[in-house]
């Protein structure tokens, strides 16, 4: 599927920007569930919303309640694993995740949707070994044009203590872009994972081909209807 580019300009100020949901019945719109432990959540709620879907910060179980789509934003794994567990949604991210949920893991968020041996725990939801701080330090960050399957013309992609992915099962798992010799955007299933950061530019396309992913997929089961309370 191809997405065509949909630049929109980020100038405005806040995380709760308005809406781009205008015209499409409350009822009809998405909603789109952000894990806000910490990290750049507020980013993504905004590239939701502005594609004209309902982002839920989720903080707690009952917040995965009713959701079309998950993300998990970039930030620092160890810290979202910590509070995950503390707050009771380790598990249940993990049971959405293998019910079928979409979710987008960006960087940190990837690294906990992937498999790994060294802290974190991960969740294990594809078959993607993810190294944390594969390409160094702070000071190794970059970003680069690259070209993406999914879309006609390169995307500013940028890479912020980035990890590296390697695929452990390419039957399962489809590499839809590379940055030199590296995968930095999967698809395995309902999960899509990048190792850069698309809430951090204007475009759109990204967030989009998710929410579309989001759209098609079967509604799930609620987590109160997959676990025995
Ligand atoms: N290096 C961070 C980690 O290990 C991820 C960085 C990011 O999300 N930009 O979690």
């Amino acid at each position: 599927m191809k997405v065509a580019p949909d630049r929109v300009t980020m100038s405005s100020s806040g995380a709760s920007g308005a809406s781009s949901g205008a015209g499409v019945e409350p009822s009809e719109r998405l909603v789109i569930g952000v894990l806000a432990l910490q990290g750049s959540y507020p980013l993504h709620s905004r590239a939701v919303e502005r594609c004209g879907a309902i982002a839920r910060r989720v903080r707690k179980p009952a917040d995965l309640e009713e959701l079309r789509g998950l993300i998990l934003p970039g930030g620092e794994s160890t810290a979202f694993a910590i509070l995950a567990h503390k707050y009771g949604l380790f598990e249940p991210l993990r049971e959405l995740g293998r019910g079928g949920l979409p979710m987008l893991g960006t960087c940190a968020g990837a690294i906990l949707l992937g498999r790994g041996d060294e802290f974190p725990a991960r969740l294990g939801l594809l078959a993607v070994d993810v190294e944390r701080n594969a390409y160094g330090r702070q000071l190794d960050s970059f970003s680069a044009d690259i070209d993406l399957e999914p879309f006609d013309s390169p995307f500013h992609a940028v890479f912020i203590r980035a990890p590296k992915f390697r695929v452990l099962d390419d039957s399962e798992v489809e590499t839809l872009g590379v940055c030199g010799d590296d995968p930095v955007l999967l698809r395995g299933g309902n999960i899509l994972l990048t190792s850069f950061h698309p809430e951090l530019t204007d475009d759109l396309r990204l967030h989009q081909m998710f929410l579309e992913s989001c759209r098609s997929a079967r509604p799930r089961k609620s987590v109160a209807q997959t676990r025995t309370r």
